[in-house]
């Protein structure tokens, strides 16, 4: 994908998603972000969790599961108000990326020629 910096701020979104519904832990999150689509290695979503951490938007308690100790993260207040902001984001973005770029599409297929003049880029 030519927009990494989108795509990855997508899967911070993701994170910060699930993480204000339930605590969540590295492994788990990577799964759940290969369901949709995501692959992301664990080399760039540690560092990512710990980052969320570090910028407070992410709680960090460590519990042990069966033999292993686990990092698991919950979404804090802030990381809550965080999660508001980027649903906004994501909302008007969808409306003007993805709907209107339907609808335009549909019109441009009524059209179906270039207008005059027109020079290209
Ligand atoms: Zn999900």
């Amino acid at each position: 994908m030519i927009l990494r910096d989108l795509e990855l701020g997508a899967i911070a979104a993701h994170i910060l998603s699930h993480a204000a519904q339930q605590p969540v832990y590295g492994s788990w999150m990577a799964e759940e972000l290969a369901r949709h689509g995501f692959v992301i290695s664990f080399g760039t979503l540690y560092p990512m969790l710990h980052r969320m951490h570090k910028q407070g938007l992410l709680d960090c308690t460590e519990q042990r599961d069966g033999s292993q100790m686990r990092k698991y993260y919950t979404a804090t207040v802030q990381g809550k108000q965080e999660l508001q902001h980027v649903q906004r984001l994501i909302r008007e973005l969808y409306r003007e990326v993805v709907e209107e770029a339907v609808y335009q599409s549909l019109e441009d297929a009524e059209a179906s020629v270039a207008p005059r003049g027109a020079d290209a880029c």
